[in-house]
């Protein structure tokens, strides 16, 4: 009855002028997670639900919706929010499904809400193992959960698989499903193709052999599984995809597992029957310790596999002999395009490596391909293979010169998802400008822990120095990029201080939405550009917008909460995208909102209080070698953190070696996450890192002064 009354009220007032009529649901009475084979490929018409991560099978974050279009936004106000209980990145794109919003969070919680009021319906913890943290590069983020059969599936950090009943959040099964919980994690989003489970897992930095599977949603078993690099040989090959790849490695790729793990992207083309899917880099990023040469398939590709069997059908590499951790599991988004003059069925593709690329999406064949932002690393690339020219220089494992790469290894384009609109034909990237300094590490070694890239990160760490550091955050930056993929050109960009900004979303209201690193939620006009509206978000955002009409009312969310690998690694560059607060909340918007945050609270000055610097030179220079091998991934490059992780330049067991060594090799401080390096560190070596801190903190001083 609530329902139909509503319905009847907003035709009245003229809310449901521009859409079909509602069909009345009613919460209390429906099936929730009622999601299909049937209505999945009906979505693209379905604008009221968010059924999947990208919305369509394609992936394109294109909403149909147009109530709030360029015209209305600017009454668009907050609706409601909800304070997440994590304070960590927050990656997720909730899903609506018949007026219930799924929503994963950092940890891979998962929440349910009614998606018009905010009522709190069901909340779900997983309770991962804070020391999971060990074997992650880029915080203890998700990116979203799956719904389908009354199921929501979410992958947990620590490799588990758990199906979660939609009405109550209780968990129905659980499967580990990664080959270990050592070296490898999950942050991506399940996806539902032809009613299976489909996910792989993330773990290059560490030791992983990429793979990506099929899972039985009521049971958890597993249906299929294709490896994305081949694996001993002595021990014969899955399938003829893995033993044609292993002509192109050298070495003993395998002791390391070889990398192109399936960590983002995802895509399906229910004509072609096609699952489409970007792997991750090559291990170790420096390739000289393992001698390892060639191309190194399929590692930095996008691969087509049977959505039935897995089976391979093509690929296409993007960066053959990738030294540069560039990731192509980037955003895959499928669009019918004119491509010289005739329609055809692309996929459209911006990975790190900084080349748009416009490829056949039966057959993989390259259409063109374009960089997309400043790339130094390859001067282009071949007009009729799209293999890349690469730069001599480039290539510092063999000049033994360090390169300062442009993209670098947070990548011109990383997770932050694009958004493709069949009305402006434009795709909309969160590029990033941000170059790497790559040195390799002389007589590098794999050890039992922490990161496996065999890059020198002392040697290239950002000196104590404010010219060197206003210089390099002058040359580091973000933007959205509005890209004409036909024409291989940019249509209009806007710029921001930093990268790190959020994904995007585009709707039929000719509107792009997207947050940004300086905690601002935006609507730009889709085909020009124009900023339209804006609300203060308090925190950074780095998640992707989505929008959803329930009873004939449109909503607009994000998930709010900075944090990431942008600001666990990068050190004094992790403060120039804008706020490294973190405020992780749920901010839903809709026209005529009236709610309001409450104030954020001030940000506390916390100063440099270190105590004197009185390691000697060879302490300092040795801590700062095992520093920038183990703990400058989460702890920040130089000893400067974000706003996620601690600074240890601020930690009191700075004053104390025996408690430092309590942390670094007993693993005092396990329960935070910060587990025993025992496996890899000495007493001496916890010892001299601890000296190497002080001589930051105290060098950080004097540059504050
Ligand atoms: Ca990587």
């Amino acid at each position: 009855m609530r329902a139909a009354w509503l319905t009847a009220l907003a035709a009245a007032l003229g809310l449901a002028a521009c859409s079909p009529a509602q069909p009345g649901y009613d919460l209390d009475k429906a099936s929730p997670g009622a999601v299909d084979q049937a209505r999945l490929l009906a979505a693209t018409g379905d604008g009221d639900n968010w059924l999947a991560f990208g919305r369509t099978p394609d992936e394109q974050r294109f909403s149909p919706l147009d109530q709030v279009n360029n015209e209305t936004v600017k009454n668009l106000g907050l609706a409601w929010s909800a304070d997440m209980d994590t304070a960590r990145g927050q990656e997720a794109t909730p899903l609506v499904v018949d007026g219930v919003l799924y929503v994963s969070t950092a940890w891979s919680m998962v929440k349910a809400y009614d998606a018009a009021s905010g009522k709190p319906i069901w909340s779900y913890d997983p309770e991962v193992p804070r020391d999971t943290l060990a074997r992650v590069c880029c915080d203890a983020v998700n990116r979203g959960v799956a719904v389908y059969n009354n199921k929501v599936f979410v992958a947990a950090l620590d490799g588990r698989l758990i199906a979660l009943d939609a009405a109550t959040g209780k968990p129905v099964w659980s499967k580990v499903v990664v080959p270990d919980q050592k070296s490898y994690a999950i942050t991506g989003a399940p996806r539902v193709v032809k009613g299976r489970i489909i996910l792989g897992n993330a773990g290059s930095e560490y030791k992983a052999r990429g793979s990506i599977a099929a899972f039985d949603p009521e049971t958890g078993d597993e249906v299929w599984r294709f490896h994305t690099v081949p694996g001993d040989p002595a021990k014969g090959f899955e399938n003829p995809a893995m033993e044609k790849a292993a002509k192109t490695w050298t070495g003993k790729w395998w002791e390391l597992g070889g990398g192109g793990t399936v960590w983002d992207s995802i895509s399906y083309d229910p004509a072609l029957n096609l699952i489409y899917f970007g792997t991750g880099n090559a291990e170790p990023w420096n390739p000289a310790p393992m001698e390892r040469t060639g191309d190194n398939l399929y590692t930095s590709s996008i691969v087509a596999v049977n959505a039935d069997t897995g089976e391979y059908v093509w690929h296409f590499q993007e960066t053959p002999e990738d030294r540069w951790d560039f990731d192509s599991n980037q955003s895959i988004i499928l669009a019918d395009l004119p491509i010289n003059g005739t329609p055809r069925r692309v996929v459209l593709h911006a990975p790190k490596n900084g080349f748009f690329y416009v490829l056949d999406a039966k057959t993989g064949a390259f259409l063109s391909g374009k960089p997309f932002t400043a790339v130094n690393w390859a001067s282009g690339l071949d007009p009729k293979t799209g293999y890349p020219v690469i730069n001599p220089e480039a290539r510092y494992e063999k000049t033994g010169k360090p390169f300062i790469s442009v993209p670098g290894a947070a990548g011109a384009h990383s997770w932050q998802s694009m958004a493709f609109s069949p009305k402006t034909g434009l795709v909309y990237i969160p590029v990033q400008e941000a170059g790497f300094p790559y040195a390799a590490q002389k007589d590098w070694q794999p050890s039992a822990i922490g990161f496996q890239t065999g890059l020198d990160n002392a040697a290239v760490a950002m000196p104590a120095d404010a010219k060197v550091q206003a210089g390099a955050k002058q040359a580091t930056t973000g933007s959205l990029l509005a890209w004409d993929p036909v024409a291989q050109k940019p249509a209009w960009s806007v710029k921001y201080p930093g990268p790190w900004n959020g994904g995007a979303l585009a709707t039929a209201g000719n509107l792009l939405f997207q947050g940004t690193a300086g905690g601002e939620f935006i609507a730009y006009s889709a085909d020009k550009g124009a900023k339209l509206w804006s609300f203060p978000t308090q925190s950074g955002v780095i998640a992707a917008p989505m929008t959803y009409r329930v009873k004939g009312e449109q909503y607009v969310a994000i998930l709010v909460g900075w944090g990431g690998v942008w600001d666990v690694a990068t050190g004094v560059l992790a403060g120039k995208s804008g706020t490294t607060r973190n405020i992780s909340r749920l901010l839903v918007f809709k026209i005529g909102g009236k709610g309001a945050l409450p104030p954020a609270p001030p940000l506390a000055a916390v100063p440099l209080d270190p105590p004197p610097s009185t390691g000697t030179a060879a302490q300092i220079a040795a801590g700062g070698q095992t520093y920038g091998r183990y703990c400058s991934a989460c702890h920040g490059d130089a000893a400067v953190a974000g706003g996620v992780n601690p600074d240890l330049r601020h930690s009191g067991a700075l004053n104390d070696g025996a408690a430092f060594k309590s942390i670094v090799i007993e693993g005092a401080l396990q329960h935070q996450g910060m587990v025993s390096f025992r496996a890899a560190l000495k007493p001496d070596d916890a010892e001299a890192v601890r000296h190497y801190v002080i001589s930051r903190a105290n060098e950080d001083l004097r540059l504050e002064k």
